[in-house]
């Protein structure tokens, strides 16, 4: 049942046994400071380093305060999230990175806006501080998920983000595979705000993301939010088609008029085109490729995760 005092921390960990120590206690002291019951759920992502112990220890130090979800694998963070969210009791959840980027001193502020009326707070990282390369492309992402869903919020990356319960069910009942919760949130709020937030530096270690995930967390993006694409191929094929006719009628305007000449001169520019026509079909079909992968992945219907253990419950709060 969920407690309608209780705040839940969610927070994905993966190879983070270097911050876990300072986030768990600054987590602590936030968490103190709310005058409220809270909850931390820290879900490992099958991490390789000894972060699972860490948290295993941290939930026996704090039963029922710090619960650990350990996860048998790596499952990216927003399946771990989600996991987090299936576990958790509270009214109000919280979601943040481990890496200590996204400070857990915010927290107090996204709680005063859901206090405020709000379903869903978003974040905005002001002097944000990543790589050009991150930086830019989150830019592009952005602009391209306010054009296409209508909703203007200016962060779709930061995961420091707070969700009322009836927002955290209505999630939990997607049963979708490729998940980008801010998207997946969105859909089912009634009303969202965002607040400014700082962003440090990531305290220790390096990004978990390498370009190969970056570029699949991309589509999951694209392909949860959407599948105007699919359309857009419709039209792009057709505007191609139409092209390639219209050309074909001009060649055979300059054959009929100009001579054997001119039509063999123009073999190369033939060939131009063509590779252009060829590069854009490959394009869409590795588009198509993205749908139908995830298609592939929903119809196998595997859970989206496994979690090995659950630690820090007590028995008597199971119910
Ligand atoms: N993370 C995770 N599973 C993954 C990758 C990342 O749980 O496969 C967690 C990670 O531990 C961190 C958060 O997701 O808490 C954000 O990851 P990271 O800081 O590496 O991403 P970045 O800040 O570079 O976007
Ligand atoms: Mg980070």
């Amino acid at each position: 049942m969920p407690n309608p005092e209780l705040i839940s921390i969610v927070i994905p960990v993966f190879n983070e046994a270097a911050v876990l120590d300072e986030l768990i206690s600054r987590c602590l002291s936030v968490g103190e400071s709310f005058k409220r019951p809270f909850e931390l759920i820290l879900v490992d992502d099958g991490s390789s380093d000894n972060s699972a112990d860490k948290i295993t220890l941290a939930s026996e130090q704090y039963p029922n305060k710090i619960i650990g979800v350990l996860l048998n694998r790596n499952y990216g963070q927003h399946a771990a999230v989600m996991a987090g969210f299936a576990e958790s009791r509270g009214e109000v959840v919280i979601t943040l990175d481990a890496d200590l980027q996204n400070p857990p001193e915010e927290m107090p502020k996204l709680l005063a806006k859901i206090d405020e009326g709000y379903d869903v707070v978003g974040s905005v990282r002001m002097n944000r501080r990543d790589s050009v390369f991150r930086k830019f492309s989150s830019k592009l992402i952005n602009r391209t998920v306010q054009k296409v869903t209508g909703v203007m919020m200016r962060d779709y990356g930061c995961m420091l983000r707070a969700y009322r319960r009836n927002i955290i069910d209505a999630m939990l009942q997607c049963h979708e595979r490729s998940t980008f919760i801010p998207i997946l949130a969105n859909t089912f709020a009634h009303k969202a705000t965002e607040v400014d937030v700082h962003h440090a530096e990531r305290a220790d270690g390096d990004s978990k993301y390498n370009l190969w995930k970056l570029i699949n967390l991309q589509f999951d993006l694209l392909t949860s939010m959407t599948t105007a694409p699919l359309r857009l191929l419709n039209v792009l094929g057709a505007a191609i088609a139409l092209l390639g006719f219209l050309f074909g009628l001009m060649l055979l305007g300059m054959r009929i008029f100009f001579g054997s000449v001119w039509a063999a001169e123009g073999v190369f520019t033939l060939f131009a085109i063509l590779f252009i026509f060829i590069g854009a079909q490959f394009f869409a079909m590795g588009l198509l490729g993205e749908y139908i992968g995830r298609i592939y992945q929903d119809v196998r219907a595997r859970p989206r995760y496994f979690v090995r253990s659950v630690v820090g419950r007590s028995a008597k709060c199971l119910d």
